[in-house]
């Protein structure tokens, strides 16, 4: 009895730090504090779920096999943690999150042999078994195509069959209600899942171009659905509340992620989207390029006004985000005013530049969110673009048949000067050329971007 209650006080506690956690993660200055917040409110439920939680007044068996699971986990965990690149996080975010997605499919299974078909929590279950397969092989899909190793896949109709295999899913769940037998129920549950899987699979495996971050943010958010419907299953409140959140973040990360991409969440949802090549975007190379010397561009930046850095991969790639804060202090230090442009969907993971210039202590408020970078980027003398590439592709507003089209763009070419700093005229994540590279306000900046700031700025301290 004592038992039950304190574990209830534990969940609320658990659920508290998550709700915590959350709000800090909002911040670049208390998002390290609070993952630490949440993490310990989960070790703390499930803590007190293996010693405190009760079945029929029995405690759990097997603490050996469940400890022996946490150790594996922990230490799979931990060390993928440790050893994985920022540049690679959104792969294991992704990982991660189909891991998420396996368990609550896993807890369906498990569970269905428990309950008697008529009883309400068989829905549930189908619910957080269909959402967590889907979740566990999408996801999986895009970790395979962020690592590059699984390239976009397509075919005629794959619309029709997706929407089919959905059709498909709801008229079989449907069916187990109809009194078959019960050899015939278990064959169609498992039809369900592999038909959720396939599902996954082909929903996710068309997805290309620079989509991708919408896919990942509502397979998060799937993830999340799916174990706040195993939170209904075994009435437990953290669980509850956990996925709760999750799914909700995700859902609100993944509109706001479909208005900066300008894509409408029906297409995400039939998988409509990106499936267009690459070479759609104007394969070959269109004309020249202008190349500018290091003390040229030391001279630019140096009696400019105003210069605004457009952040991208690349910059995280080469972690020069301390280089270009030097760089930054050099210029202010000379009475120019330099600002950061960030693109929503720059770099390889939601808020990836925010994350990255927070980590070099640049100031929050020299950073501008899109719009009111658009607004600005006209009064700038030089704009210098450092390894971001789709996110300043014209082809985005000028080329219907390019696979960004649509996608919102730092409308760079508004500024007095562009300079593009990356190591070759090879094309970023969509694949495709990007014209803005070809203009006659552009000079291309050419090397690795650390080196070139670093030498950038000694350029600078020589004017
Ligand atoms: P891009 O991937 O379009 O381009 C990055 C550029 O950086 C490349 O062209 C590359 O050119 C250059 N580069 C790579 N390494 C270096 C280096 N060491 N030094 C200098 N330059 C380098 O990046 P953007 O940030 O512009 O766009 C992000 C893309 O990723 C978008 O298409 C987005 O949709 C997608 N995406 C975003 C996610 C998110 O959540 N933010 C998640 C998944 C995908 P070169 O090789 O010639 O140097």
């Amino acid at each position: 009895m004592i038992g039950s209650s304190i574990l209830s006080i534990i969940y609320l506690v658990g659920s508290v730090t998550f709700i915590l956690g959350l709000k800090m993660l909002s911040r670049p200055d208390t998002a390290r504090k609070g993952n630490l917040v949440a993490a310990a409110g989960m070790l703390l439920a499930i803590l007190g779920t293996i010693f405190l939680y009760r079945v029929n007044g029995e405690p759990l068996h097997n603490l050996g096999w469940i400890f022996a699971a946490l150790a594996i986990g922990s230490i799979a965990g931990v060390s993928a943690a440790r050893k994985v690149k920022m540049t690679a996080m959104p792969e294991m975010v992704s990982l991660f999150n189909g891991m998420g997605g396996a368990c609550a499919a896993l807890i369906s299974i498990i569970e269905f042999a428990h309950y008697p078909l008529m009883d309400g929590m068989v829905v549930i279950m189908l619910l957080s078994l269909v959402i967590g397969a889907v979740s566990c092989a999408g996801s999986i899909i895009a970790y395979g195509k962020l690592a590059g190793k699984i390239k976009d896949f397509s075919f005629n109709g794959q619309h029709i069959v997706n929407l089919l295999i959905l059709g498909a899913i709801v008229i079989l769940s449907v069916l187990l209600f109809t009194g078959l037998s019960s050899a015939a129920v278990t064959a169609l549950f498992y039809t369900i899942c592999a038909l959720s899987l396939v599902y996954g699979v082909l929903f996710v495996l068309p997805i290309g171009g620079a989509d991708m971050p919408v896919v990942i943010s509502l397979l998060n958010s799937f993830t999340g659905v799916a174990a706040a419907c195993g939170g209904f299953l075994y009435d437990n409140p953290v669980m509850l509340t956990g996925g709760i959140l999750v799914g909700s973040a995700g859902t609100i990360l993944t509109i706001l992620m479909c208005n900066a991409m300008n894509r409408s969440l029906k297409n995400v949802l039939i998988g409509s989207f990106g499936g267009a090549t690459a070479a759609a975007g104007g394969g070959g190379e269109q004309g020249h390029y202008r190349e500018i010397s290091l003390s040229d561009t030391a001279v630019v930046l140096a009696y400019a006004n105003k210069v605004i850095v457009v952040p991208g991969y690349g910059l995280a790639v080469a972690q020069a985000q301390h280089a270009v804060h030097e760089l930054e202090k050099l210029l202010e230090d000379r009475g120019v005013t330099v600002k950061y442009a960030i693109h929503p969907v720059a770099g390889r993971m939601p808020g990836h530049m925010n994350v990255l210039l927070a980590e070099a202590d640049v100031p929050y408020e020299k950073l501008l969110e899109m719009e009111d970078a658009n607004n600005e980027l006209a009064t700038a003398d030089a704009v210098l673009i450092l390894g971001a590439n789709d996110v300043v592709n014209p082809a985005a507003k000028t080329n219907p048949a390019s696979p960004i089209y649509g996608m919102p763009i730092l409308e760079v070419e508004n500024a007095k000067a562009v300079i593009v700093n990356k190591r070759s005229m090879k094309p970023g994540y969509a694949g495709i050329e990007n014209e803005l590279f070809f203009q006659p306000k552009t000079s291309m900046l050419f090397g690795d971007a650390r080196k070139v700031l670093q030498d950038l700025a000694a350029a600078v301290k020589e004017v």
